[in-house]
């Protein structure tokens, strides 16, 4: 379907009314904080979380400027406690097909819950002066240390550092068409944050200091108006001790619904694991580890795709060699590379020829923030998120603005 169809854009509050947790706004202008949870639906914790905020703020009439803005992810999903009806909400967030979808009068699962949040971001980004700050909040299968994932940008950084937790790096090398990859490539700012196992009463703890933190590094609140800021740092800083505070994707376990996967009871976010270790069973074998690193999100749950993904350290070191060469704008060398060139036709994105994209080839582009995105043809596509000097990006309503 192509985007000039006339058919109007549903305005947000068509929404189902359990859509929306909360909206807290005291009038006083700033920036606009955006909380979604349960987008997976077996994920609640984060909808528990969102209420105790919104409880609070009210309760204490807190001075915010700005607003937040609570969602519930997969409504129907929540409902039933499963992770999703027909397919998973957090793919298929590919600008054309959500201005397809917004474009369309019906849509039913998953389209019809994607439908209503897109429609609800279009009437933000509408409303907003400077970049939304998004915070995604959902929980794993498997026990361990909460954690955040951005796509690395200077913007996401800001947010994510300021969590007292393990950042997690290159997820949207692995995963395609993720909701927050969508708003990053807007020039939003994006963070997941991960608070804990599924059933854990910990995790919406972990949900709660992730939103607090994260309204006063978006500017909404100072830090002398979070009663107990000190002690909810502290508690993400315990239940993270010991493990590196950036890490990078290094793998993921792809798994699809006859392969028969089964992973290894016993394990946890951020484990250590050895090469040559069982970690898990297919149908058509044993999975072992080639790896000495760390595993992430290892799967004890029946519905979803990844199995487990390895994460290894990324040293401060590199992180400050990539702040500087982003601030002096140095990316424009990259061609200069033999086997790298610009795309002929899309912005920020270079072209690879496969046999020179050794290990060293992609640290070098990580460091310069570019991620390897879908390739063409025999075609290696390397490309950045919308960066942080230029401004958001025009969002194309197909043939006219929202309601
Ligand atoms: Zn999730």
């Amino acid at each position: 379907m192509s985007g000039s169809t006339l058919h109007p854009t549903p305005a947000p509050e068509t929404a189902r009314r359990d859509r929306v947790i909360g909206s807290y706004s005291t009038g006083r202008p700033g920036p606009i904080v955006v909380v979604t949870a349960g987008v997976h639906g077996n994920e609640p914790a984060g909808t528990l979380a969102l209420r105790r905020v919104f409880d609070a703020l009210e309760r204490d009439r807190v001075p915010l400027k700005g607003k937040l803005l609570g969602l519930a992810g997969n409504v129907d999903a929540l409902a039933r406690k499963v992770r999703f009806v027909e397919r998973d909400l957090n793919r298929g967030w590919h600008s054309d097909l959500v201005r397809d979808l917004l474009a369309r009068g019906d849509a039913a699962a998953e389209d019809r819950e994607q439908r209503e949040l897109a429609s609800i971001f279009v009437g933000l980004f509408a409303e907003a002066r400077t970049p939304v700050t998004f915070l995604d909040v959902h929980s794993t299968s498997a026990g361990g240390a909460p954690f955040c994932a951005i796509s690395d940008t200077m913007r996401n950084r800001r947010l994510a550092f300021a969590l007292p937790v393990p950042v997690i790096l290159g997820l949207e090398e692995s995963i395609d068409g993720t909701m927050l990859s969508y708003l990053d490539d807007l020039g939003h700012v994006a963070c997941v944050f991960e608070g804990g196992q599924h059933d854990d009463p910990l995790t919406v703890d972990h949900d709660e200091d992730a939103i607090w933190i994260t309204l006063v590094t978006a500017g909404c609140l100072a830090a002398s108006d979070v009663n107990d800021l000190g002690r909810r740092r502290a508690r993400l800083e315990a239940a993270s001790k010991g493990i590196p505070h950036v890490v990078e994707i290094v793998h993921r376990e792809a798994v699809g619904p006859d392969d028969g996967f089964v992973m290894r009871p016993g394990y946890v976010n951020f484990q250590s694991i050895r090469k040559g270790e069982p970690l898990a069973a297919r149908a058509d074998g044993e999975v072992r580890s080639t790896w000495n690193a760390r595993i992430l999100m290892p799967l004890y749950q029946s519905q979803g795709d990844d199995g487990f993904f390895v994460v290894r350290a990324i040293r401060k070191f590199w992180l400050h060699v990539s702040t500087a060469l982003r601030k002096l704008r140095l990316h424009v060398l990259l061609p200069v590379l033999p086997g790298v060139k610009w795309h002929e036709s899309r912005l920020d994105t270079l072209i690879v020829d496969p046999r020179v994209a050794r290990w060293l080839v992609l640290q070098i582009f990580h460091l310069f923030g570019f991620r390897r995105r879908t390739d063409e043809g025999d075609r290696l596509v390397f490309s950045r998120r919308r960066p942080d000097f230029r401004k958001l990006a025009p969002v194309d309503y197909g043939s006219r603005p929202p309601a």
